[in-house]
C-alpha cells in the first residue's frame, strides 16, 4: 500500500513538472491579439482555457465559426526563436518516443488504400514537419521507389535524413503524397498552410493530415501547449482544410483526427 502511494506521488510530481516545463511563461514571450484565422472575426470570442493566472495566453472559441485557437497568440518572431532553440528538447531521451514508430505504422496503414492511386514510377513523398523522419521511412516500405523529402524547420535530425536518403524540399518540386502529422495545429494561419500544401501537389496527389482531436478531451498537455495555436474539432478541421483548397476524401475520428485529401 505504501509503495503504491509512493509510486502514485512520484507520477503526480513528474506530471506536474512536465506540465510546468511546457507551460511556464517562456523567456522572451511576445503575444498579439489576432482575428479568427478561419472567419476573420475580430471579437466575440469566449475563453475556453486559461493555462495559468499569470500567463497572457488563452484558448478562445470564435462565436462566428466555433474555431478554437490561442488568442492572444505568440508572435512569429517568438515562435521562430522557440522552435530553433527549445522545442522538442530532451524528447529523444524519452523511451516513449518508441511510440513514434507505432504512429508511423498507423499512418502508413491508413494511407495504404490510396497508394495504388499513385501512378508515378518514382513517387515523391513530402513530409512537412518531418521531425525524425519515421513517417517517411514507413511510407517508403510500401512505395519502395519513392523519393523522400522533408520540410522541417528544426535541423537537429540532419544526420538521420542523410542516413535514410531524405532530401530537403525545394519549392519548385511537386509531390504525389504530402504528410502533415501533428503539424497543422502549430500554424498561426492554418488556411495559408493548407493552401501551400495544395499548391505543392502533382495532379492526382494525396494529402494526409493528422491533428489532435480536441473534443475527445486531450487534457492539459495538449490543450495548453505553447506551440498549439489551433484546437480542432472534425468540423473546424474540415472547414480550415477546405478553405485551403483541399477536398476531403476520408476522415477518421478517434483520439486523433486523420484526414485524407486531394486538391479540390
Ligand atoms: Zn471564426
Amino acid at each position: 500500500m505504501i509503495s503504491y502511494l509512493r509510486r502514485a506521488n512520484v507520477a503526480r510530481v513528474q506530471f506536474l513538472l512536465r506540465l510546468h516545463n511546457q507551460l511556464r511563461h517562456p523567456r522572451g514571450l511576445e503575444v498579439q491579439e489576432v482575428p479568427c484565422p478561419l472567419c476573420g472575426a475580430e471579437s466575440g470570442f469566449r475563453v475556453r482555457y486559461r493555462p495559468f493566472l499569470r500567463s497572457p495566453l488563452k484558448v478562445v472559441v470564435c462565436g462566428g465559426c466555433s474555431l478554437s485557437f490561442l488568442n492572444p497568440m505568440p508572435t512569429a518572431a517568438f515562435y521562430q526563436r522557440y522552435y530553433n532553440r527549445s522545442y522538442m528538447e530532451g524528447r529523444e531521451d524519452n523511451p516513449r518516443t518508441l511510440s513514434y514508430k507505432q504512429q508511423s505504422e498507423a499512418i502508413a496503414s491508413f494511407l495504404a488504400p490510396y497508394i495504388p492511386l499513385c501512378r508515378a514510377d518514382v513517387p515523391v513523398i513530402l513530409e512537412i514537419g518531418a521531425a525524425h523522419g519515421t513517417n517517411l521511412i514507413a511510407l517508403r516500405e510500401r512505395l519502395p521507389t519513392a523519393q523522400l523529402y522533408e520540410d522541417e524547420i528544426n535541423r537537429r535530425w540532419e544526420a538521420t535524413y542523410a542516413q535514410h536518403g531524405i532530401r530537403h524540399w525545394e519549392p519548385h518540386l511537386r509531390a504525389d503524397f504530402v504528410v502533415l502529422a501533428h503539424v497543422l495545429e502549430h500554424f498561426a494561419n492554418p488556411i495559408a498552410a493548407a493552401r501551400r500544401v495544395t499548391e505543392s501537389l502533382r495532379p492526382g496527389g494525396i494529402v494526409y493530415i493528422e491533428v489532435p482531436h480536441v473534443p475527445r478531451d486531450y487534457g492539459p498537455t495538449v490543450m495548453y501547449h505553447l506551440t498549439h495555436t489551433m484546437y480542432f474539432s472534425k468540423e473546424t478541421f474540415l472547414a480550415v482544410t477546405a478553405a485551403g483548397g483541399l477536398e476531403n476524401v476520408a476522415i477518421a475520428e478517434g483520439e486523433v483526427l486523420r484526414g485524407v485529401f486531394r486538391a479540390a
